[in-house]
């Protein structure tokens, strides 16, 4: 009897631990290193393009939904601000292909972008350190 109400305090403490993270991520959120070994280049197409706060970009950040193969990717790209100042937008359903580091984060398979190119743009917005160009 005891035994059993002890995991059943350990599963809500848990449960409710991850509740909480996930309503601070703006604030509290790591922000994911920029590995420059682990660089590489996904092909897909645009499935949605959202601007949320995220500690990527520490700002209101812009974000696609790309669809590569099978999966999505959540591609990370820059704050919207910067995106505005150079003019860049993307529409769902362009083709686009991004070079960048490929991570799991928020829960979700998702890509920081050093470089997307629809075709023959290319928009850089890291260098090749990775360091954001924002
Ligand atoms: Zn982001």
């Amino acid at each position: 009897m005891t035994k059993t109400f002890g995991k059943l305090a350990l599963g809500l403490l848990v449960f409710s631990g991850l509740g909480c993270g996930a309503q601070q991520k703006p604030a509290t959120a790591d922000v994911p290193k920029y590995d420059v070994d682990s660089q590489q280049t996904i092909s897909g197409t645009i499935q949605e393009v959202k601007d949320y706060p995220c500690p990527v970009s520490g700002s209101l950040g812009t974000h696609l939904a790309i669809k590569a193969g099978s999966e999505i990717l959540e591609a990370h790209l820059a704050p919207a601000a910067f995106l505005k100042e150079y003019g860049i937008s993307f529409k769902v359903g362009d083709s686009v292909k991004v070079a960048g580091v490929r991570l799991m984060f928020d829960g979700k398979p998702a890509i920081l972008v050093r470089e997307i190119t629809m075709g023959d743009v290319t928009v850089t917005f890291r260098d090749d350190k990775g360091r954001p160009a924002w």
